[in-house]
């Protein structure tokens, strides 16, 4: 009984391996980088659940009406700059945090 539970591990461990080793990049499985401010870019009006959410270029956007959306369209390079400049800034604020 114990060979039995040990090639039961060696198998389970064969196979971890095997899968770690198969880290092929799926574009698929990649998630979305999350929105995580907390107003609309465009209105700087607070956003919800159940506001509209999409995706651009690999990233989560989140603005508070459908308006808003036709603007991000309008210019997403701006807006996507503005995510970068709020997020950058949400990280320093983090990091000034006491430890
Ligand atoms: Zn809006």
């Amino acid at each position: 009984m114990k060979s039995l539970l040990s090639a039961l591990l060696l198998a389970l461990v064969c196979t971890t391996s095997t899968l770690a080793a198969d880290k092929t990049p799926d574009p698929k499985a990649t998630k979305p980088k999350p929105y995580i401010l907390t107003l609309c870019l465009v209105s700087d009006e607070k956003v919800d659940k159940g506001d509209p959410t999409f995706i651009y270029k690999g990233r989560e956007i989140k603005v508070c009406c459908e308006g808003c959306v036709k603007d991000f369209q309008k210019d997403p390079e701006k807006y996507l700059k503005l995510i970068e400049a709020a997020e950058k800034k949400l990280a320093e604020d983090k990091a000034k945090l006491p430890k």
